[in-house]
């Protein structure tokens, strides 16, 4: 069986494969993650010009055949971000958005707010010099969680239902928890990191709120918990 498809996509991966292919991990609009080869990208008369290159946004078609890894057989580029790619704080962020996006996400599964998410954190390091700050990447990643079906509970305490005293969060149970409740293992989580975490899931990235170092911990620690304990993802913390 084979099929072609056409689709947009973003390429979070690039790895040289024999002399002249690369195996690109890419995350599509339509289709979610799909491992591809390029054949002869790495030849300097390459058809696909230097365009398959990690976050590039393109119109692409593929063609599957019964391998595990799609063909890609033409590219048309969307976006090729070059003020990200002038900075290398941009490109830093950039990168752990993709490592973060392929930790996310291990097969074929359609997710469009995923998606214009990666898009949209793309376009906004290209545009913003300031968009590589510690706020925006661990928005990104609290909207991304939300994206995915992961979300922590952050409205009440996850053991009582209390929504008053909250002081802590529970990894097991993937929320916050109040004072009465609070158990070994539990970390502390206070009222600037809840403030945090539910600001940056409301606002748009770019407006993502100013926090203190203390709270940035303390909201990325809870973002990793929640991938670990409940979706199984081991993300590296980002503050
Ligand atoms: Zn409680």
């Amino acid at each position: 069986m084979s099929n072609t498809i056409k689709t947009e996509a973003i390429v979070l991966r690039k790895m040289r494969y024999g002399e002249a292919d690369s195996i690109l991990h890419i995350y599509t609009r339509q289709f979610g993650r799909i491992g591809a080869i390029a054949k002869g990208v790495r030849r300097s008369k390459s058809r696909f010009g230097g365009r398959l290159e990690p976050f590039f946004r393109l119109d692409m078609v593929l063609h599957e055949g019964r391998g595990e890894l799609a063909t890609i057989t033409s590219v048309d580029t969307l976006d090729g971000y070059s003020h990200l790619r002038a900075r290398a704080e941009s490109i830093d962020s950039a990168a752990k958005v993709g490592d973060f996006v392929l930790k996310l996400f291990d097969d074929r599964e359609k997710n469009e707010p995923a998606y214009n998410l990666i898009a949209n954190v793309l376009a906004l390091l290209d545009a913003d010099p300031r968009a590589s700050r510690r706020e925006v990447s661990l928005a990104f990643r609290a909207k991304m969680l939300l994206a995915s079906g992961f979300s922590p509970e952050l409205g009440s305490c996850v053991h009582c239902g209390s929504s008053e005293d909250l002081v802590a969060f529970s990894p097991p149970s993937g929320g916050v928890v109040c004072r009465d409740c609070r158990e070994a293992g539990d970390f502390d989580f206070g009222e600037s990191a809840y403030a945090f975490l539910t600001g940056a899931i409301a606002a748009p990235l770019a407006e993502a709120p100013d926090a203190a170092p203390e709270a940035l911990r303390q909201s990325d620690r809870a973002i990793t918990a929640t991938l670990a304990h409940h979706a199984n993802v081991k993300v590296r913390d980002l503050v």
